[in-house]
């Protein structure tokens, strides 16, 4: 198989990320108990689907029930007597899958009585944890401004940590501290809490963080213990940017250079900086010109199809095509490729909500083999 040909699990995951799954009848009475619990949370836009594990280690989100799924060229079987039970029917094909459970905190309370998702919630083998409700920034495809900004104490993060830590239904083996960004009045209280975090993990910290923040506490994170960043563009195209995430454009992309830099020197690269771009909301060479920027500068570029989240702006703009996601994903291969970096993530259960697959240069792993944390 060439490098511009997609296998067909990786045709299905594209399908699946851009038309969404039909749920059989049987297979939604087997995920729900029979009505008893919900087959998915919509508490993060790109991560309120199926979580399933197809074939070659391919993780995938797949929305059931979101704007997104129209026309779903995919359905979910389930048959008991099967092994494994769950299938998903494409292009007449039938591909074994597992799917992933919910947390097992969804109702539990912690020592003080707060809902524990409040601060934390699992997805694949990863806890984010979010220091800040809502966001002081307002992009327009994105669902956190539409909840009251708020400042998480740090013993609340890290005794929810503590809870998700311990979960058996869905084992954590590593975290990411994301949530909204900060007003600059309390970005002090941002690296406070971090810290906390940091100390009191024990396991690799990835932190999802704006620009904005600065190169100074890319410094202190490092020397706090933070595994990686994730230093998120979103969009390439200033006009876009400028458009429909103008906080988060900022004073423009020197200032997001300088960061990604620091984030590079500090960890060393190799995967330990990424930064996300949405396909779907600017021309794609223009995505394609961000896949350079970043590579260029030992970040590795996270591709992220803009999945249209209610309540939003752009909460009736259509998805990508297939075609897009296929165009842009090949493409973006062949410029990594140039620069030495890889697509993110390279943990292979974060690629769920993403467009990547794990190949065989070893840069791809599972999390619960990192060993390398301070
Ligand atoms: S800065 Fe991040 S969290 Fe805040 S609105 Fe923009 S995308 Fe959402």
């Amino acid at each position: 198989m060439g490098s511009n040909e997609l296998t067909d699990p990786q045709s299905l995951k594209i399908s699946l990320l851009c038309r969404g799954i039909s749920v059989s009848p049987a297979a939604e009475a087997a995920l729900t108990g029979d009505g008893t619990t919900p087959m998915s949370v919509h508490e993060y836009p790109t991560t309120g689907g199926l979580t399933l594990v197809l074939e070659d280690d391919t993780y995938v989100n797949a929305p059931f029930d979101e704007p997104i799924k129209q026309a779903p060229e995919a359905t979910l079987l389930f048959a008991q007597q099967e092994q494994p039970p769950f299938r998903v029917l494409f292009s007449r094909q039938e591909f074994p899958a597992r799917v992933l459970p919910l947390p097992g905190f969804l109702s539990a309370r912690d020592s003080r009585g707060r809902p524990v998702t409040e601060a934390v919630f699992s997805h694949a083998d990863r806890a984010r944890l979010s220091p800040i409700g809502g966001c002081h920034n307002n992009c327009d495809f994105c669902d956190s401004p539409l909840r009251n900004y708020e400042l998480r104490p740090a013993e609340q993060l890290v005794e929810a940590l503590s809870i998700a830590a311990m979960d058996t239904a869905l084992p954590v083996h590593h975290v990411v501290i994301s949530g909204g960004t900060a007003r600059q009045s309390d970005y002090g209280y941002f690296g406070e809490v971090c810290q906390s975090i940091l100390r009191n993990a024990r396991m690799p910290v990835d932190v999802m963080m704006s620009a904005q923040l600065g190169t100074d506490l890319i410094d202190q994170l490092c020397s706090w213990g933070a595994y990686g960043f994730s230093i998120n563009m979103e969009l390439y195209d200033e006009e876009v940017a400028r458009r429909i995430a103008p906080q988060k454009r900022g004073s423009g992309l020197q200032e997001f250079r300088a960061s990604v830099e620091r984030a590079v020197q500090n960890t060393g690269g190799s995967g330990r900086v990424r930064s996300l771009l949405l396909v779907g909301l600017e021309p794609e060479e223009q995505t394609l010109k961000g896949v350079e920027f970043l590579a260029e500068l030992g970040c590795d570029p996270v591709l992220s199809p803009f999945r249209p989240a209610p309540g939003t702006p752009l909460a009736s703009q259509p998805g990508p095509s297939y075609e897009l996601l296929e165009s842009v994903y090949l493409r973006s291969l062949d410029i990594v490729d140039r620069y030495g970096v890889k697509l993110g993530p390279r943990c292979i259960p974060c690629m769920h909500n993403t467009l990547n697959f794990p190949d065989r240069s070893g840069a791809y792993y599972y999390s619960r083999d990192l060993r390398c944390w301070s």
